[in-house]
């Protein structure tokens, strides 16, 4: 069975700690098994790579390297605010809840 994470590709995130705590940006993709989560723009890392066809000039490429995904909120879209996960169970399994607003989130 998939793990069941809070957070989801897309969703806009804040992180809550680390060097880039109190940003925001958006989900690019998640790691359940590590659970972890790449964020646009946070936890960037710069990598020296060597001259490959896809970039022949070598040198520093940045990127975002996955983060633990208990250190980022999700943003509800529906009040825009930073929040907890609740679960509601409908008949197309567990769907996503705010704790704050109470909207569905997917
Ligand atoms: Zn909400």
């Amino acid at each position: 069975m998939a793990v069941k994470m809070h957070v989801k590709k897309n969703d806009t995130v804040k992180i809550l700690s680390g060097k880039d705590r109190g940003k925001t940006g958006k989900v690019l993709q998640v790691l359940p098994a590590e659970r972890r989560v790449v964020v646009e723009g946070i936890n960037i890392i710069r990598r020296h790579t060597r001259p490959s066809r896809e970039n022949p000039q070598g040198g520093v490429v940045e990127r975002p390297a996955p983060l633990a995904a208990s250190k980022v909120m999700v943003i509800c879209p529906s009040c825009n605010e930073p929040t907890r996960v609740g679960w509601s169970r409908g008949e197309e399994g567990a769907a996503r809840v705010c704790a704050k607003c109470g909207k569905t989130m997917d």
